[in-house]
C-alpha cells in the first residue's frame, strides 16, 4: 500500500520542527523529507543531509530545470525545494512522508497531490511567537524581523489547511499531531 503524505507548515519559531521530530520518534515508519536549500547552514543546528541539503543557487536552478523538485519556493529570501524522487520512492515503498514546507509549497503540493494531508501549526498569539523566535536566537535581528513580518502573512493561510494545531502546550500539540496521523493511517487501510 502506498504511504501517506503529510505537509506541515507554520511560522518560524512556532515549534513545528520539535513537534515533527518528537511525533516521528513515537510514530515510527515515517520519513522526513530533507529539503534542498540555498540558505547557509546554522552553526550548531544544521547538519548536511539531516536538516537540509545545502546547495548553491546554481545547483538549485539546475535542479529546477531538470524537474527534480516536486515543489520549490523562495522563503525569507532563500530557495527551498522538495526532491520529487525521494518522496516518490518512499511513498511507493509504503512509507509515510512528512514535508516541512512553507505555505506556497504546501499549496503547490496540494494541487499536484490532493490526497496529501496538510497541517498548520499556529502559535497561541503573536506575542508568544515573537518571544519564542527572539529566545531561540538562531537568526540575527534583521532575519528575525523578516520572519516575524512573514509570520503574519503565513498565519492568514492557516484556514486553507486540512488541520490546525495550536502549539500552546508542546506535549498537547505533539499528541494532537500524532492523532491526526493515526486517523489518516486508519482511514487509508
Ligand atoms: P528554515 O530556514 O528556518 O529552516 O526554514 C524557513 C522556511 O522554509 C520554513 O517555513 C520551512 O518550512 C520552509 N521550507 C523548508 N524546506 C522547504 C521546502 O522544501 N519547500 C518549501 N516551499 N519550503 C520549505
Amino acid at each position: 500500500m502506498r504511504g501517506n503524505l503529510f505537509i506541515v507548515s507554520g511560522p518560524a519559531g512556532v515549534g513545528k520542527g520539535t513537534i515533527v521530530s518528537c511525533a516521528m520518534k513515537r510514530l515510527g515508519n515515517m520519513q522526513f523529507s530533507v529539503s534542498c536549500t540555498t540558505r547557509k547552514p546554522r552553526a550548531g543546528i544544521d547538519c548536511e543531509g539531516k536538516t537540509y541539503h545545502f546547495i548553491t543557487e546554481e545547483e538549485f536552478l539546475r535542479d529546477i530545470e531538470t524537474g527534480n523538485f516536486l515543489e520549490y519556493a523562495n522563503v525569507h529570501g532563500h530557495l527551498y525545494g522538495t526532491r520529487r524522487d525521494i518522496v516518490e520512492k518512499a511513498l511507493k515503498s509504503g512509507t509515510d512522508v512528512i514535508l516541512e514546507i512553507d505555505v506556497q509549497g504546501a499549496g503547490n503540493v496540494k494541487s499536484k497531490m490532493p490526497d496529501a494531508v496538510s497541517v498548520f501549526i499556529k502559535p497561541p498569539s503573536a506575542d508568544v511567537l515573537r518571544e519564542r523566535l527572539l529566545k531561540r536566537g538562531s537568526e540575527n535581528a534583521e532575519e528575525q524581523a523578516l520572519r516575524l513580518k512573514n509570520a503574519e502573512e503565513e498565519i492568514k493561510h492557516a484556514a486553507e489547511y486540512d488541520y490546525i494545531v495550536v502549539n500552546d502546550d508542546l506535549e498537547k500539540a505533539i499528541c494532537e499531531f500524532i492523532n491526526i496521523v493515526n486517523k489518516i493511517k486508519e482511514e487509508a487501510k
